[in-house]
């Protein structure tokens, strides 16, 4: 039996499906027809969870992405609209819509006010004005699941159906780029990844790109593999992958 028949994320279950290694919906609209949407073999249960994933983390990259960049044609109005309980065609949708919309309310946060970003008047427990920036606390997990879903669909088309380790240790960073501030409690990289970060700045040897909406670039290391991703041209994202390493405790 070829190996092929198995899924290229957890190298267990038979692949029932085929997945999109970068989601479907975040294709910017100028994507020319010739770029085809990198699928691999994948199975049910993966499918599901990196749904999960691309929904938590996608929606936050969403809010703070630049809608109007050119690489990003399209994108946030498309994820925008499944927010829209208007658009739906019935009761039970409408109210998933709504539902979802009222999350990402829910989970805006709001930072001090800092220069070049909105600036919004919140009312202080006292009653006092005071103004803040709205913004978003990106869940680090759901950030370095993302980019583990990119590496083992990456990898695994790259080298024709060799799919990564089984057992990796992912850790992820998105970069402050014009447009797009990082306030250091939301996430600060651990000294490993800084010193990645260093290295991978540099130039990486692979690359490669689908479209205007994806861009990556791939080295290796002694230690593991770094990888560097744009979405839509302005968001960058570092990000390392590693062997887990098995720990007997006595
Ligand atoms: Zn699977």
């Amino acid at each position: 039996m070829s190996r092929r028949k198995y899924c290229a994320y957890c190298v267990v279950e038979r692949a029932t499906d085929r997945e999109h290694v970068f989601p479907f919906s975040w294709y910017p609209d100028n994507t020319p027809t010739t770029v085809q949407r990198l699928t691999v073999p994948s199975c049910r249960t993966c499918n599901e969870r990196w749904k999960a994933v691309e929904e938590s983390i996608g929606h936050d990259l969403i809010m703070v992405c630049d809608a109007d960049h050119p690489d990003a044609v399209g994108v946030v109005d498309r994820i925008a609209k499944g927010w829209d309980g208007s658009r739906a065609t019935t009761k039970e949708e409408a109210a998933h819509r709504e539902r979802r919309a009222q999350r990402v309310l829910d989970s805006t946060r709001w930072a001090p006010p800092h220069a070049g970003t909105p600036q919004v008047p919140l009312k202080a427990p006292d009653g006092s004005a005071v103004m803040a920036s709205p913004a978003r606390v990106l869940d680090q997990a759901a950030l370095a699941s993302l980019c583990e879903k990119f590496m083992r669909g990456l990898f695994f088309s790259e080298k024709k159906g060799e799919e990564l380790l089984r057992s990796i240790f992912v850790q992820a960073h998105l970069l402050p780029s014009p447009g797009m501030t990082t306030v250091p409690a939301a996430a600060t990289p651990s000294p490993d990844l800084l010193s990645f970060i260093a290295v991978a700045t540099k130039e990486l040897p692979i690359k490669g790109s689908l479209g205007p909406g994806f861009r990556w670039s791939r080295g290796e290391g002694s230690k593991g593999h770094f990888w560097s991703f744009t979405l839509w041209g302005h968001m960058n994202i570092i990000a390392t992958c590693e062997p887990r390493r098995i720990v007997l405790a006595r």
